[in-house]
């Protein structure tokens, strides 16, 4: 699965089994990378950079080599519907996000953009059927130049209290991130 797949009913079917259903937001993404990839050309090895948790994430898994565990697929919590494909080497690539501008009013998919209604019952296939209508339509993009650190094997430490090995990097008085009270889970019974 981990290879370049074209929008057909194969990765259709796949994309319901691997993210739950075919989520309009899913959908959606699949046209970002396809769009991403025809205005970059084809380097040799790409990465990616997800702007929000939400979907698109997975469209980028499902198409791409890319995904959050081989390292190639970043995802990012700031919330804007947009992804960035680039050169692995020179870090140049394409961001490509839904312009709020370019979404026809009378649609609805723009009132679940801009989460204007709760979605009701049977929007989800108009939305999908939009998405198809409308797909490059929506977009607006941009050539950047990517400043992520590469990844390193950071130095790690063992955490005072838990034992635990931890990024040095997170360390405070000797403890690791959860035990300094910033962790997101605290233990019960
Ligand atoms: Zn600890």
């Amino acid at each position: 699965m981990n290879r370049w797949r074209n929008i057909d009913d194969n990765l259709l079917k796949d994309a319901a089994l691997f993210h739950g259903r075919l989520a309009p937001g899913l959908y959606l993404g699949f046209f970002m990378v396809k769009k991403a990839r025809e205005l970059l050309g084809s380097p040799e090895m790409i990465d990616a950079v997800s702007e929000t948790v939400k979907c698109l994430p997975d469209s980028v898994q499902l198409t791409t080599p890319c995904t959050v565990g081989n390292g190639w697929l970043k995802v990012f919590d700031y919330g804007n519907f947009a992804l960035t494909l680039y050169d692995k080497k020179t870090k140049e690539g394409v961001r490509i996000w839904v312009d709020l501008n370019k979404i026809p009013k009378d649609t609805l998919f723009y009132k679940w953009f801009t989460r204007l209604e709760k979605e009701k019952e049977g929007d989800e296939e108009v939305l999908l059927g939009e998405i198809k209508r409308l797909n490059v339509k929506l977009f607006s993009f941009s050539r950047v130049k990517v400043e992520i650190e590469k990844g390193k094997h950071l130095p790690l430490m063992a955490c005072e209290k838990c034992k635990e090995l931890f990024p040095v990097k997170n360390n405070v008085n000797g403890l690791c991130l959860s035990c300094q009270g910033k962790g997101y889970w605290k233990t019960i019974g």
